[in-house]
């Protein structure tokens, strides 16, 4: 009976591993030709002010639609492009769609308007990654102080020298550094003391419970008060409820983000919210 049910665990698994195996390589292969067949969109995300609602800026999410495999999450196809090699020009296309929404914004709504932008490990060891940037901000008329480039420990983890250089440079041209999915790693306490970061964005499995969990609610007060005694700006992530946004306000966390407000919607109907918040009432 054993051996049977050793047979079987070993054929599932077999199972399994082909699929993935085989799904794997058809993302691999798919999105080699992504960026070419104009599949890849930057989305934005409402970045707002807690204290009013108003939005004061955007998160770009890049998006993925394949006619073979439809719609591919970032969560799946991120590390893909992380792996091969390809987010190095996949980050570039998102980083100039970015700029290229935010100038209009900035000259049309808010010069302020700040755009938030991932970047991942392989695009933050890049020796050119400062110089692409520098070029850009410059080609599309950007502020450096309104942009802010998030970053997970992710990539910080391996400690490399370029890591430190790449992080110093950005700080001094003086483009902002935000720590993503605060809480989630496993030192981050130790890292904001030793990297110029202007920005803590807590993670949204902090916020989800906040309403019934008193720990979860004291944490995330505790994770404000202490990005705040650094100076830094602090951001919710994944607001959902207005009890979680009524909560967030009496802690005095100064931005969010969430289906609350908003999910993450095309440049045009970003840009319809835009509108809407700059209609005269
Ligand atoms: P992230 O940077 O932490 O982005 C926040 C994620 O939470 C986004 O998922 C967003 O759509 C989602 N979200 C926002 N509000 C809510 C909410 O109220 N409820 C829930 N349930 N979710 C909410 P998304 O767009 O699927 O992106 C997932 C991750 O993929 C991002 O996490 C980021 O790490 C990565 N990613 C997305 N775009 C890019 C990119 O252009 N470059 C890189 N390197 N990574 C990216
Ligand atoms: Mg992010
Ligand atoms: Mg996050
Ligand atoms: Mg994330």
């Amino acid at each position: 009976h054993s051996k049977e049910q050793g047979r079987n665990t070993y054929t599932f698994f077999t199972h399994k591993m082909n699929n993935d195996m085989h799904r794997r390589l058809q993302l691999e292969e798919q999105l080699r030709n992504a960026l070419k067949n104009n599949e890849l969109e930057v989305y934005f995300q409402p970045l707002v002010d807690i204290r009013n609602r108003s939005i004061i800026g955007a998160e770009a999410l890049l998006r993925w639609h394949n006619p073979e495999l439809g719609n591919v999450t970032p969560d799946e196809f991120i590390p893909i492009a992380e792996q091969t090699g390809l987010i190095i020009s996949i980050g570039q296309f998102v980083l100039e769609s970015a700029f290229s929404a935010a100038y209009h914004w900035q000259i049309y709504y808010n010069r302020q308007f700040k755009i938030a932008i991932n970047v991942s490990p392989k695009q933050f060891r890049e020796n050119k990654f400062v110089d692409m940037l520098t070029t850009l901000l410059s080609q599309y008329d950007i502020q450096p102080c309104s942009v802010e480039l998030e970053i997970t420990e992710g990539v910080l983890l391996s400690g490399d020298q370029i890591i430190n250089s790449n992080l110093t440079a950005i700080n001094d041209i003086g483009v902002n550094i935000s720590m993503d999915d605060f809480g989630t790693g496993y030192s981050s306490l130790s890292y904001l003391r030793s990297y110029p970061f202007d920005t803590l964005k807590v993670d949204k499995s902090f916020i989800n419970d906040i309403t019934v969990d008193p720990g979860d609610l004291e944490l995330v007060g505790a994770a404000i008060a202490m990005g705040h005694g650094l100076n830094l700006k602090v951001v919710a992530e994944g607001i959902e409820t207005e009890e979680q946004y009524q909560l967030l306000n009496a802690l005095k966390c100064d931005y969010g983000q969430g289906y609350l407000f908003s999910k993450p919607l095309p440049k045009a109907e970003f840009e319809a919210l835009l509108d809407a918040q700059h209609q005269p009432k």
